[in-house]
């Protein structure tokens, strides 16, 4: 699976890696025991510029459901309201039903996370919990909470992340199967703080030797770790700065800490320390700090805002890039005196530090999307592909491609547009060539900076296009649906022989693809769209009889077949170029040909998604051997799937450079990847496509990249629905594409927007995004009126035949080429 550990989040694997991203040694500052002089102002300043230079612009949560799976512990701190003893006629453990009950509550409202959190090893100090565990057949709490994480992934969907305590490596690798990421607080490192008195007293597993232990070992295991300290149960600051480093180096040695937390101690009553002082603000803004500045910059700080009351906004003065678990449906049962601010507030707050606030997933992604075979079991991988956004961070929302689009939209919160996006857009307009990092800075953007992303793009979609969107009455015909490769995301071909897999396998006569033809120019279409599956016995004389079938019997339409996939195939079966077989399709009446099987243009991409198609390469030249030829082309990208911005970035840049070269492309049609039927998906390999936004910036950003050599972006009713392409017209694009009449590709893998929208459905939608239809043929020329009145007059579509399979002559020397 394709893997690109990249900002933010991502784990230094050595000291010279840590050096090269900027270690402490890089700063103003002086570090360790000297932190200890610093002006208090002074050190948060530097915090803040560190997390900045780290972690611009996103400030993170984990949308969580608390499940204290039990609250017998056998430590005894001093400070802790969360360990409760057994109590008769009580159950020791939450039950299998009430695990996945709260999780379900957790999904529901819109959570991802499901945190455990329990006390440690009751059973080595309870009956009670022993002899519970003995009826759930379990001998050990951890082996219960395995079971329950693999229930609540696998029958919920949620991320378990666990907080289990010290364990042994059974333990933990038990865990790491089930579980996307693992914590455990070191607390503090003071031995002093386990004798008589201080807050660890007979807490034998608050040893700091065996949580240092217990976090090595999660390092050695590959475990994402979330690890911090507990400021205020009797630790000197040197002392923090102590635990601190022993974190760092952990870190430094297996880079696996994704995030340290720092927490305040707050006095609970009924406890030993309920008259203990608390640390105060400017106390716990110093200790963020200096673990801002102790830690790795890539590692996230985080400090709970339920810990703060209303000062919590404070925090981000000190350079937290993370407010940790909130939970909207579960109280914090460690701290239940202290509610979450609720999302809006949390969103609101960051936002007044010009912070924009994203939903996580317990791994984060370097850890998670970015870092899969490094840091995830197989199963968990499959969760955090479903769960995550293209930069590894929360889907937004639960839309997927094929799906109705959530009319309403997000207002921007933040003030300033970024100056580093406002560069790279003032060079889109003046044409320039963006660099990949400039694309994925744009691809990137949220709140007011993909605002202004999309506002930029729109402007000039005006002032390219004007104010008019164009479409054109066509028809598809996927000739036939066997096809010979395994593309993992293709939910429309079968193997020669399948049977029942989808669908039955079909391969048109010649009569039906005619007659198909014949009935949309009598509808008012303009164009005929000839595609289908690479089927093992067509040879090239197969796609020229379709063209010159298609041309013979209805002289005036437009013929836009074969991709260059098709090409490719059909040139080899007759043992030609490409440039010569180009030449018998343009005699046969070929007038131009779909850009499609493009997917993602980069190699890696394609290893994993369709190995055994055209390289990207291979693509790019018969591209340009057809615009060498006299035809114009379309472009595509299919995203949303198992690639990266950057592949996406690479994909744009090598479009716009071609069309540079050529200016052969007519439009570019950005194609968001469906997943319900995707091959690639069911097994757990794939995205569930890209995320609304992410929608929304592949259009914006392909208007600006391309600016100034494709005139035309399109959007795809089929994929997005009417309010989904409508939003897209405000984004960049000026195109809606074909009326369709048959599509199939889409709809076999899911998607749920029809199979055709005929002239007056079309004039309708582009209406209700407030612009102005115009009918265009495949060249963007004009349509006479006589034949778009054809298409307004159209009588229903007669009944499509799908003509069963017959035999045909095996291509042996199309069979040689891919051996
Ligand atoms: Fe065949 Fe095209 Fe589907 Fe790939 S995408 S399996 S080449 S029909």
């Amino acid at each position: 699976m394709i893997q690109q550990a990249r900002t933010p989040g991502h784990p230094a694997e050595t000291e010279a890696e840590y050096e090269k991203i900027g270690n402490m040694k890089n700063l103003d500052l002086p570090l360790g025991a000297d932190l200890l002089d610093e002006p208090f102002e002074t050190l948060l300043a530097a915090a803040r510029r560190r997390r900045d230079a780290a972690h611009p612009r996103l400030q993170t949560y984990s949308p969580k459901v608390f499940i204290p799976l039990t609250q017998l512990c056998r430590n005894l701190c001093h400070y802790c309201t969360f360990s409760q003893p057994p109590k008769a006629g009580q159950a020791a453990y939450l039950t299998r039903e009430e695990v996945l009950a709260i999780a379900r509550e957790g999904k529901a409202a819109g959570c991802t996370e499901a945190l455990f959190t329990l006390g440690d090893k009751p059973e080595l100090r309870f009956k009670a919990a022993r002899d519970e565990l003995e009826r759930l057949g379990h001998a050990s709490t951890i082996s219960y909470l395995v079971e329950m994480c693999a229930a609540v992934s696998q029958e919920v969907g949620l991320l378990p992340h666990v907080n289990a305590g010290v364990m042994n490596r059974e333990e933990m690798l038990a865990l790491r199967g089930v579980s996307v990421s693992q914590g455990l607080m070191l607390e503090t490192v003071s031995e002093r703080l386990c004798a008589k008195g201080g807050a660890h007293y007979r807490s034998p597993d608050k040893h700091p030797a065996a949580r240092i232990e217990t976090i090595r070992m999660a390092g050695e295991l590959q475990v994402p770790f979330t690890s911090g300290i507990l400021i205020g149960i009797g630790e000197t600051r040197a002392e923090r700065i102590e635990a601190l480093e022993t974190l760092r180096d952990l870190h430094l040695a297996y880079g696996h800490i994704q995030e340290v937390i720092v927490q305040n101690f707050r006095a609970k009553p009924k406890t030993v320390m309920a008259h203990a002082p608390e640390p105060d603000m400017e106390d716990l803004l110093w200790t963020i700090a200096a673990a801002r500045m102790i830690m790795p910059p890539n590692v996230s700080i985080q400090a709970p805002p339920n810990l703060s009351a209303a000062d919590f906004p404070r925090l981000i003065l000190a350079g937290i890039n993370d407010w940790g678990g909130v939970s909207p449906v579960t109280p914090d049962h460690v701290n239940p005196e202290a509610p979450w601010p609720e999302i809006e507030r949390l969103a609101a707050a960051t936002a007044a530090h010009e912070r924009i606030l994203v939903p996580r997933l317990p791994a984060y992604p370097a850890w998670g999307l970015l870092g899969l075979d490094r840091w995830q079991a197989p199963k968990m991988a499959a969760l955090v592909r479903a769960s995550a956004d293209a930069s590894g961070w929360g889907r937004a929302d639960c839309w997927s491609p094929g799906m109705t689009v959530d009319p309403h939209r997000t207002v921007p919160r933040l003030k300033i547009v970024s100056p580093a996006i406002e560069k790279i857009i003032g060079r889109a307009i003046a044409r320039e060539a963006l660099s990949e990092r400039e694309v994925v800075s744009l691809l990137e953007t949220r709140d007011i900076d993909m605002d202004y992303v999309c506002r930029s793009a729109d402007l000039l979609r005006r002032e390219t296009c004007g104010d008019t969107v164009a479409f054109v009455v066509n028809r598809n015909i996927n000739y036939t649906n066997i096809c010979n490769y395994k593309c993992g995301f293709c939910a429309f071909s079968k193997g020669d022989k399948s049977e029942a897999l989808r669908g039955k396998a079909y391969d048109l006569d010649l009569n039906e693809v005619v007659r198909r033809a014949r009935e949309a120019w009598e509808r008012g279409a303009t164009e005929v769209c000839l595609q289908g599956g690479i089927h093992p016995h067509y040879t090239g004389d197969t796609y020229l009889s379709l063209a010159r079938s298609v041309r013979d019997a209805v002289p005036g339409i437009h013929i836009h077949a074969f991709s260059p996939l098709e090409v490719t195939q059909g040139a080899a079966t007759l043992g030609l170029s490409i440039d010569a077989y180009l030449k018998m399709l343009k005699e046969a009446g070929l007038n131009t040909l779909p850009g499609t099987a493009a997917e993602i243009l980069d190699d890696e991409v394609r290893a994993v998604i369709c190995p055994d198609k055209l390289s990207t390469r291979e693509w790019l030249d018969v591209a340009e051997a057809s615009h060498r030829a006299g035809f114009r082309t379309t472009a595509t990208i299919m995203f949303g799937h198992v690639e990266t911005l950057e592949h996406q970035a690479r994909h744009l840049i090598a479009i716009r450079d071609l069309q540079s070269r050529t200016g052969g492309f007519t439009e570019f049609v950005p194609l968001p990847f469906v997943h319900m039927e995707a091959p690639m998906a069911l097994k757990g390999l794939a995205r569930r496509g890209p995320t609304f936004r992410e929608v929304l910036l592949m259009h914006a950003v392909a208007r600006l990249v391309l600016h100034g050599r494709i005139a035309n972006i399109q959007t795809s009713w089929v994929k997005l629905g009417r309010v989904g392409v409508a939003a897209c017209l405000a984004a960049g694009a000026n195109d809606i594409g074909g009326t369709l009449m048959n599509e199939s590709i889409s709809r076999a893998a899911g998607t749920r927007h029809g199979q055709e929208l005929a002239p007056r459905e079309m004039k309708a939608l582009i209406a209700s995004a407030g612009r102005k239809a115009r009918q265009r043929d495949t060249l963007y020329g004009e349509v006479s009126d006589a034949v778009q009145q054809r298409g307004e007059d159209a009588a229903a579509l007669e009944p499509i035949v799908l003509t069963a399979p017959v035999k045909r002559k095996v291509n042996t020397m199309m069979q040689l080429e891919r051996l």
